[in-house]
């Protein structure tokens, strides 16, 4: 049966018949795995060899994770910035080109500037907004085009197909960092991408409870993949894979009640007079709501907005007083968040035009009228500040 995505999400990864019919896969905690004879030993021709390369937990969640995103298989990391770097180290070599988008998340940026420039690799930014332009920054040594869309704090969704085409076109490689969407609301495979990068540390867990990164890629890219995560020695506890193997079967349910959360605020934002934009790809005005329409199925509940000019004193009047939005890093936890973002200070390909103060929201499960009373009740003391 062809099943369908919220079917999907409930059966991905789990074999109850092969556990005594029990529902979840069992919790493997594991380093020596035995073999029975010397000729085992010798073909490790078993699919447990050794705890670092992953148990029955282990491979659930990845069979899960490559399922949603319709790839051909999922390693899992220690944290999502660690899927990033994996992906990026098992395609890239000494004098190659990497074609880095400007909106990239901050760390994989720094990845790429202090670690991949020390071994070599050109590392060049582009305007995340350059569509099929990208063909013209291509040179032979080009092996791999790094998209993040919508990027994390900016937004700018990227025109995937078009970089895809122009990637395969020069036989390069595209790689994604899918979080924002997760693999409910972007299908990354259907688009083109080779290498798809998930911070499961957001929506899969769900829960703000773990640190976890998987990369799924096509077939052609899989053998290498393998054998650098494999080299790396990046490996996950099967406790944090156990509460994500528990976080994704809620997934459809819980991403649905973040997008119309989400979608509450930011419409009640863009109405406020200490609002000057809404940064959300699924609101009409923003600039690249086309592209999202075409190539996305829904919106989760990250999003940015820039406030009118105004003092220290009165942002940290509207921020420090929040009950309910919490002041923290990461995002797609049941809970409300809030950060003041600084894009001016990171991009060196494209310039952000915006003078007023970035704060990004993550709308959480809390009911959606008592989130915007305590935004209201902040943007009065912003005023009283
Ligand atoms: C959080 C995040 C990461 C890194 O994930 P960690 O698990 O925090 O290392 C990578 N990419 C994006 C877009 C993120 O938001």
């Amino acid at each position: 049966m062809k099943k369908k995505q919220d079917t999907l999400i409930v059966t991905a990864g789990r074999d109850p018949e092969a556990n005594f019919g029990i529902v979840n896969p069992p919790v493997y905690h594991a380093s020596t795995v035995l073999y029975p004879t010397l000729e085992a030993v010798k073909t490790r021709a078993q699919p447990v060899t050794y705890g670092r390369r992953g148990t029955p937990t282990t491979f659930a969640l990845q069979d899960a994770i490559a399922e949603l995103e319709g790839g051909y298989r999922s390693l899992l990391t220690p944290s999502g910035l660690a899927a990033v770097t994996t992906a990026l180290l098992a395609h890239l070599k000494s004098g190659d080109h990497l074609l880095m988008t400007d909106s990239v998340y901050e760390p994989s940026r720094q990845f790429c500037d202090k670690v991949l420039t020390r071994y070599g690799i050109d590392v060049e930014y582009y305007d995340p907004r350059i569509g099929a332009g990208i063909a013209a920054l291509i040179r032979p040594e080009t092996k791999v085009i790094f998209t993040e869309a919508p990027g994390s704090v900016t937004f700018e969704v990227q025109d995937i197909p078009a970089i895809a085409a122009a990637a395969h076109g020069a036989d390069a490689l595209l790689m994604m960092d899918n979080t924002w969407a997760s693999p409910l609301y972007f299908k990354p495979f259907e688009h083109g991408v080779d290498v798809s990068i998930q911070a499961v540390t957001k929506y899969l867990c769900g829960h703000s409870d773990v640190m976890m990164g998987a990369i799924t890629t096509t077939e052609a890219a899989w053998n290498e993949t393998l054998a650098t995560h494999g080299a790396l020695g990046v490996c996950t506890g099967p406790d944090d894979i156990y509460l994500v193997l528990r976080g994704i079967r809620t997934l459809s349910v819980r991403l649905e009640r973040h997008m119309e959360t989400g979608l509450k605020l930011a419409r009640w934002l863009a109405a406020r007079p200490e609002v000057t934009r809404v940064i959300h790809p699924a609101l009409p005005d923003h600039p690249d709501h086309a592209i999202w329409k075409r190539d996305f199925t829904g919106a989760s509940g990250l999003f940015s907005i820039e406030l009118i000019p105004c003092s220290e004193a009165a942002l940290a009047a509207f921020l420090d007083g929040l009950e309910l939005f919490g002041m923290g890093y990461s995002w797609g936890g049941f809970e409300s968040l809030i950060i003041p973002q600084y894009p001016a200070k990171i991009r060196t390909a494209t310039k952000w035009n915006g003078t007023g103060q970035i704060l990004r929201l993550h709308a959480g499960l809390e009911d959606a009228d008592d989130l915007i009373a305590d935004l209201e009740a902040g943007f009065e003391r912003f005023h009283t500040a």
